[in-house]
């Protein structure tokens, strides 16, 4: 796998958690509020800190397999194609190209 690809893995995960879990607990807090039952609400404020612990991961988790240094701080494209921003070819911190195989 290159390393560009684990960084897209890594950080489509992040992600997805993150809306996975906003939607839940927004599901929660309304279910909560229809229903009135505590234990929803209480679901839902645990979906949205796992939502805030998703969030928190996508910008200080996506770490290069080289160096460790935290390439999704600051850049959101590690896919091969020019979508807004074009795509990182090198990490910043080690120069290593991300088309390299990430070692296993
Ligand atoms: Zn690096």
């Amino acid at each position: 796998m290159k390393i560009r690809e684990l960084l897209q893995q890594k950080k489509r995960r992040f992600t997805y958690t993150a809306v996975a879990a906003a939607i839940i607990g927004v599901l929660a807090f309304q279910a909560s509020f229809l229903l009135d039952v505590q234990w929803i609400l209480a679901a839902g404020l645990i979906a949205f800190v796992v939502a805030g612990i998703a969030v928190f991961g996508s910008k200080y988790g996506v770490r290069c397999p080289r160096c460790n240094g935290n390439i999704g701080s600051g850049h959101n494209n590690f896919s091969a194609r020019p979508l807004i921003a074009r795509p990182l070819a090198n990490c910043p911190f080690c120069g290593i190209r991300l088309d390299e195989l990430a070692a296993a």
